[in-house]
């Protein structure tokens, strides 16, 4: 799960990270009364699940609640990068005199927590380790030995901060960079710009905050911030059910049992000539509810044009999974034409009993390629 800026600032807050003071804003009359509430120059930033908002006209200074008005106007409503600005965080306006960058991600080559620092930051931390890899300190936590000051000192030597104050101000931001890292379960945490002021102080100006999905249970207070409305209507679902579901951008909704025959359909789907829309792997049980879920799933998805349901029953049984095609057929109007291809255990009695009930947009084929093909064709 990415948090929005503005929360990923909330967390470094818990933890003692130096953040401007802000409010969150949706409408131009909101960011008004907060540029008057703050005082002063603010800046206006767009709240989307993607970088580079700067370049794309979604960050701009404001010199007043008028200002303020007038540029969340330009913002809101904007694209960036695919997504839409429907919220704002108008934050207190820093002057800025250095942009540093500072991040704890995992290395999964070496196993462990990953800390970056460089002076050369406000740009793409890409750009720096393509352009200038020398600028970038990279340190290594050891998982089991833990994270100890001496670290985060080691890091801003070879960093080349020798600033004493500098110093002495980032110290403990790595450690508790590194302490919401671990606390919050995150895959990412990263300060992109850390700036330091005219006058020497040191500073978030930005935050990008990945929590492990898998973790959310652990952290009500992250999970609650999720925005149910960033998340398409069908990953919803899949989530509230609990349904294996991936988003592509073809027309043909996919259904398969296991991983790996879902990815082998995909691909006939794509030698067939067609495009998978999506996919939902029923796993090893496909009995009739989970078929009704992922039926569900994949029919809130406004583009698909057919279904292509691919069985080859192992512990799934070609029976089960029939009679939930029928009960999920009986329970939800799906006009999208549906092409199922079943084998394996009890394929036989599953195709008869689809057979004798013959729903007038199930098409029953023999292989996985002539369902395909079928498939594609239907959804042309
Ligand atoms: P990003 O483009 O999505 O990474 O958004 P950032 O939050 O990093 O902002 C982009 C850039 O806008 C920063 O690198 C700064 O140069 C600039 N910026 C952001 N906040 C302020 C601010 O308070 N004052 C000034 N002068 N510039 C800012
Ligand atoms: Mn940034």
């Amino acid at each position: 799960m990415d948090l929005y800026e503005y929360q990923g600032k909330e967390l470094f807050r818990r933890h003692g990270i130096p953040v401007s003071d802000g409010r969150l804003a949706t409408t131009p009359d909101e960011a008004r009364s907060a540029a008057q509430e703050l005082g002063g120059q603010v800046v206006v930033k767009a709240q989307v699940l993607t970088g580079g908002r700067g370049k794309a006209g979604g960050v701009k200074l404001a010199d007043g609640p008028d200002e303020a008005d007038a540029r969340a106007r330009e913002i809101l409503g904007l694209d960036i990068r695919g997504h839409v600005v429907r919220k704002l965080w108008i934050e207190r306006a820093s002057d800025i005199a250095k942009e540093y960058y500072l991040s704890v991600t995992f290395d999964r080559g070496a196993k462990k927590p990953l800390l970056m620092l460089t002076k050369e930051g406000g740009v793409e931390i890409e750009q720096v380790a393509a352009e200038s890899p020398d600028a970038l300190a990279r340190l290594h936590v050891d998982p089991l030995a833990g994270f100890h000051p001496f670290a985060a000192r080691r890091l801003i030597y070879a960093a080349g901060i020798d600033d004493p104050d500098e110093q002495r101000q980032i110290l403990p931001i790595v450690t508790r960079l590194y302490e919401c890292f671990t606390g919050s379960d995150a895959m990412l945490c990263e300060i992109n710009p850390l700036i330091v002021t005219p006058e020497g102080e040191v500073r978030a100006l930005d935050a990008k905050v990945t929590v492990d999905d898998n973790a959310l249970f652990e952290h009500p207070d992250i999970a609650e911030m999720q925005d149910l409305d960033a998340v398409p209507p069908e990953e919803r679902a899949a989530r509230e059910k609990g349904v294996t579901y991936v988003k592509l951008d073809g027309e043909v909704g996919i259904l398969g049992n296991g991983a790996g025959l879902v990815m082998s359909t995909l691909d006939v789907v794509a030698l067939a000539g067609g495009r998978p829309a999506n996919f939902c792997d029923l796993g090893g049980g496909g009995q009739a509810q989970g078929v009704v879920d992922a039926l569900e799933v994949i029919t809130a998805d406004p583009q698909v044009r057919s279904i292509l349901f691919n069985i080859f029953g192992g512990i799934t049984r070609g029976d089960e999974v029939a009679r939930g095609i029928l009960q999920a057929l009986g329970q939800m109007s799906i006009s999208h034409p549906i092409v199922v291809r079943l084998d394996g255990t009890n394929a036989e009695e599953g195709r008869r009993i689809l057979a004798e009930a013959a729903p007038a947009n199930l098409h029953v084929e023999p292989t996985m390629l002539e369902a395909a093909r079928r498939a594609v064709e239907l959804a042309a």
